[in-house]
């Protein structure tokens, strides 16, 4: 039987295909950030398995219908940056992560990798780690927040937190696919967890190092808007995706240095935390749109308009674990950045700040 939802693929047709041999050819599915921070990508074919980021192509695409470039001019480059085996067609294909340039020879309005990689390489002697709790929120393809009531909402929050359960918990097919996809695509993702809100999600990737923290990220959130087209699902990465007493969804940052993690690291983390505090506004210009609509010092945030800081407090800026208190040594966490908010961005300036 066809699929009833046209954007869906139909899983019984297809299967037949993908088992077909490929005669020794490679699929290189190339993705980018858009000029709206969304991922778009097209497939290559190499005549044989890839072995290093060298033998990759640098390659093209028509900036002006992603928001790129001018029609005049319209010409984008894809530099590849990374490269990760291929979840959905397996074998030696390959998702090649890319950086977008201009022809003039400079990087595009939407490349923060390049501003980023260029911090990560001055701060790399104080091996900067990552972790990213990134929070999203499915729709069904009508607009309205996936498996909720036609017509109707959820009972209130509470239930839904990590829940266990028909009726308290939605789409955990999709996540645990999404999951695998991740393990498989050699991400270092480190967990998952359903939200507060019913139909929300989180995934935290990392402890990650320098520029692969916003490359994993980047490539777990392409991983997850395939697999949940497939389930005829919309992700949205907005940070406040439904309005009303709900939880908005963020990207919390965690962050540490070589010194931080080592005996008496609190000291480090509490350093970088008045650095933080100096420079709350141009970290919020840079956290993600409509953050304002989530930072409103409800739902397990701090205001947009100042900054905060304490330990175990989820309604401060930046938390310092319970257990990195106890310990004296850890990370702190950054609980500002948007859900949407760019990786690259957030662990740009974090360094900058704190490092450089
Ligand atoms: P929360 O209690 O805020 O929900 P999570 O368990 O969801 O915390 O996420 C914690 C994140 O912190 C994970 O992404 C993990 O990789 C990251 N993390 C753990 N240790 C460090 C560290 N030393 N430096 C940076 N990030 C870390
Ligand atoms: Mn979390
Ligand atoms: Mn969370
Ligand atoms: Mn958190």
């Amino acid at each position: 039987m066809a699929s009833a939802n046209p954007f869906q693929k139909n899983a019984n047709l297809l299967a037949p295909y993908m088992q077909l041999d490929q005669r020794g050819k490679v699929q290189a599915e190339y993705i980018w950030i858009d000029g709206i921070g969304e991922i778009r990508s097209k497939t290559t074919t190499l005549d044989s398995k890839v072995k290093s980021l060298q033998e990759l192509k640098e390659w093209n695409f028509d900036g002006s219908s992603t928001e790129q470039a001018p029609g005049g001019n319209s010409d984008v480059y894809l530099r590849p940056a990374a490269y990760y085996p291929d979840p959905f067609r397996g074998g030696d294909n390959i998702i090649v992560l890319a950086e977008c340039w201009n022809n003039d020879g400079t990087p595009n309005k939407t490349n923060h990798r390049h501003a980023a990689a260029k911090a990560m390489e001055q701060a790399k002697a104080h091996k900067p780690w990552f972790g990213m709790e990134q929070e999203y929120s499915l729709f069904d393809v009508d607009g309205k927040p996936y498996g909720w009531p036609k017509g109707g909402f959820p009972g209130p929050q509470g239930p839904y937190y990590c829940g266990v359960g028909a009726g308290k918990v939605y789409a955990r097919d999709l996540i645990e696919a999404h999951y695998r996809a991740c393990l498989y695509a050699n991400i270092n993702i480190s967990g998952i967890n359903a939200e507060v809100s019913p139909s929300q999600w989180e995934f935290q990737v990392g402890p990650s190092e320098g520029i692969n923290m916003g490359d994993e990220l980047t490539v777990a959130r392409y991983i997850l808007a395939r697999v949940a087209e497939e389930w005829g699902v919309k992700v949205s990465f907005h940070p406040k995706a439904v309005p009303g007493d709900w939880n908005g969804a963020g990207c919390h940052t965690n962050f540490s240095t070589e010194e931080m993690r080592k005996e008496g690291g609190i000291k480090a983390i509490e350093a970088a935390i008045e650095k933080l505090g100096k420079r709350h506004k141009e970290h919020i210009a840079v956290y993600g749109a409509d953050n304002d609509l989530r930072l409103t010092g409800k739902h397990e945030t701090g205001h947009i308009g100042e900054f905060s800081y304490g330990v175990a407090n989820r309604g401060a800026s930046i938390r310092i674990p319970r257990h990195v208190a106890a310990q004296g040594k850890g990370y702190l966490e950054d609980r500002r950045p948007a859900s949407s908010v760019d990786p690259y961005q957030v662990t740009g300036i974090i360094v900058e700040t704190t490092l450089l």
